[in-house]
């Protein structure tokens, strides 16, 4: 059978990340792990989290083609390594968790991929789910809500957009759209 390719996106705080590890857990799934420029956080593992590299050899790989897609956002790179993600599909369905330009770069070049966003229940919601978390300063918080506000207007230019009030029922929602994605390409 074939293997799909699954674009998660949603606003910073949706959690996005929570949703990935309860897909991963259910099996049959491989996560891309992305590169990126920016430094990583606390507890963040590298080749796990992301690939941290430099703004040179994130460039470097630019020229070569080697990515799926990629964008320049919260003023740093971030990229799909298009082997690791190719090698994965050969065995499984393979999830991105992206933003919204790489994700429609993903759909330019290969239709067939799956993009879903993830969207909080209302934007207050979110907003105080962000400030919460107290991993950023009060300037990034504001960078992440207008960004937050950007992603949305993108929703309809996804295939479905999945409401995160309930984690386990946006979870079954998911794995609802993707059986019946794969029964549809079979
Ligand atoms: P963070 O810095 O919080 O880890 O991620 C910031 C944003 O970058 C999130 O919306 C995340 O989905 C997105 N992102 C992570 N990896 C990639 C990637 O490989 N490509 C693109 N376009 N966005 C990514």
């Amino acid at each position: 059978m074939k293997h799909l390719l699954i674009v998660l996106s949603g606003p910073s705080g949706v959690g996005k990340g929570t949703i990935v590890k309860k897909l991963l857990q259910k099996g049959g799934f491989a996560l891309s792990v992305s590169c990126t420029t920016r430094q990583p956080r606390a507890g963040e593992v590298d080749g796990k989290s992301y690939f941290f590299i430099d703004k040179e050899r994130f460039e470097q790989k630019i020229s070569r083609g080697g990515f799926l897609e990629y964008s320049n956002h919260f003023e740093n790179y971030y990229g799909t390594p298009k082997d690791f993600v190719e090698k994965q599909l050969e065995k499984s369905d393979v999830i991105l968790e992206i933003e919204v330009d790489g994700a429609l770069q993903v759909k330019r070049a290969n239709p067939e991929a799956l993009l879903i966003m993830i969207l909080p229940p209302s934007a207050e919601e979110l907003k105080a789910r962000l400030e919460k978390r107290g991993s950023e300063n009060e300037e990034t918080i504001a960078r992440r809500i207008s960004r937050m506000q950007y992603e949305i207007s993108k929703k309809n230019e996804y295939d479905y957009t999945v409401i995160n009030d309930d984690l386990n029922s946006a979870v079954g929602e998911i794995l609802n759209i993707i059986a019946n994605k794969k029964g549809d390409i079979k």
